[in-house]
């Protein structure tokens, strides 16, 4: 009916996109509410979990914690996202330098299209061919929707320890992390601030008054220890002690310093909280947004540099003062995530102002040789600057696998894809 009538059908999963991958265009559509696939089918033998594209973290997490498994998918998003929204984006949770991002935990999946529909079985490993997974993986709903997918799950963790280290500067920090990933040492959770975020980090911990901690981060700060490192260790007993000892020993070569397990902690307890804090500055006149991408080790204090002066310089131009700060996550031996976060007072003409800063940065990461994209995707925003990744030929097969999925184009338009929209084919 869809097909016939031009009625756009764009898939919501848990509707935390960043990037308009949820946005209608002006023609009639129709939002499709996974909401009630929620089936959890755990295979223990073989540590699979069939999971309903409709199932938020918590409610994964749940069930797989009662039976002693986990996903270790932790987004930021976790609270409200789902998996089918996951999958569709290629999302990465916090935890993704142990854990994988999602497209490495996915073995196998449903996805109805308007032609029928696709599955993709679940076995270990495969050779039938090329590995159509990864098309449908991270396809944003252009293709078709995901009802559910088969994920492998862990065991959970015996340790879990989570502690805080400090270093002069964003460069011997980035070095100390590379030397251990290069090592195969992997934590679950590998964040390193820059010197700007970890300013905003430490002040926005502070609690009223003279405490302990808060004398304690002016001392570390007034010393020189600018940027802050949060390492997250999840395994046996055996594999955290060793993990602990090794980067313990790497941090020190490069002149870190430890401040135990409270800094840790104290970021795992916070870690889903910080977006409320952007959603109530927006509501006071602050401008505020995030970016990502993903470059080698042998680029990645230019990328960082060149991005925030692009931002600043951007945000300047209208007399304005800006906060622009970083850190790296998600990381890997070739090389590693990094997250900008930028704020200033809102302009008269506010969203002139962002499109202006968004557009700089997106442009300035591409030409210093970063990634449109580590986790986020692309949906409407990035849609213009797809073809510049991945070329005319690339841009041209993924409209082509539309075509043959979805010939009438009713399957989230604009996303991904420039100028796509519902239209007349034979046979409608
Ligand atoms: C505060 C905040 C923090 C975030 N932190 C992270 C983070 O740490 N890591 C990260 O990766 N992302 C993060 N994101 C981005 C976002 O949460 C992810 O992109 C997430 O994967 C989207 O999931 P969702 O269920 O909300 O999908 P939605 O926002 O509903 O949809 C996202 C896209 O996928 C499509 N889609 C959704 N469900 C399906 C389906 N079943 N089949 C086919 N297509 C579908 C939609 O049409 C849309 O194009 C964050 C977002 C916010 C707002």
């Amino acid at each position: 009916v869809a097909s016939k009538e031009f009625i756009e059908i764009i898939p919501f999963g848990g509707g935390t996109t960043v990037l308009g991958g949820i946005t209608p265009t002006k023609n009639p559509s129709l939002s499709v509410d996974m909401m009630h696939f929620k089936t959890i089918d755990l295979d223990e033998i073989s540590h699979t979990a069939n999971l309903g594209a409709g199932l938020r973290g918590p409610e994964i997490e749940e069930k797989l914690e009662k039976n002693g498994f986990t996903l270790g998918h932790f987004p930021q998003s976790f609270e409200f996202s789902t998996l089918g929204g996951w999958v569709a984006t290629r999302s990465a949770g916090q935890a993704s330098t142990k854990y994988g991002k999602i497209e490495d935990m996915v073995l196998g999946l449903r996805m109805v299209t308007p032609k029928g529909i696709i599955r993709v079985l679940p076995h270990p490993a495969s050779s039938t061919g090329p590995g159509l997974k990864n098309l449908y993986i991270g396809s944003e709903g252009i293709f078709g929707i995901i009802t559910s997918a088969t994920l492998q799950v862990k065991s959970i963790p015996r340790v879990r320890e989570y502690k805080g280290f400090f270093f002069k500067t964003f460069h011997e920090g980035i070095r100390a992390i590379r030397t251990f990933m290069q090592n195969g040492i992997a934590p679950a959770v590998v964040r390193l601030s820059d010197v700007e975020e970890t300013a905003v980090s430490l002040a926005l911990s502070q609690k009223k008054g003279i405490t302990k901690e808060g004398l304690g981060s002016w001392v570390l700060q007034k010393s020189g220890f600018r940027c802050l490192l949060i390492l997250g260790m999840e395994g046996s007993r055996e594999e955290v002690a060793y993990e602990s000892e090794v980067s313990r020993y790497v941090i020190k070569e490069f002149h870190g310093l430890g401040v135990g397990k409270s800094a840790g902690e104290a970021w795992k307890k916070e870690r889903f909280r910080h977006p409320y804090l952007r959603d109530a500055l927006l509501e006071r006149g602050v401008m505020i947004d995030t970016l990502e991408t993903v470059t080698s080790w042998n680029n990645l204090e230019e990328l960082h540099r060149k991005t925030k002066e692009a931002i600043e310089k951007t945000i300047g131009k209208r007399g304005i003062r800006s906060i622009v700060m970083a850190h790296i996550s998600h990381v890997y031996e070739t090389g590693a995530c990094l997250y900008f976060t930028f704020m200033a007072p809102q302009a008269k003409d506010k969203i002139s102002q962002w499109e202006d800063v968004k557009s700089v940065a997106t442009r300035t990461i591409l030409e210093s040789g970063g990634a449109l994209s580590h986790h986020h995707g692309i949906g409407i925003d990035h849609a213009l600057f797809f073809i510049a990744e991945h070329g005319k030929e690339g841009v041209e097969a993924v409209r082509r696998t539309k075509m043959l999925f979805d010939p009438s184009g009713i399957l989230n338009p604009g996303k991904v894809l420039v100028k796509t929209r519902a239209r007349k084919t034979k046979g409608n």
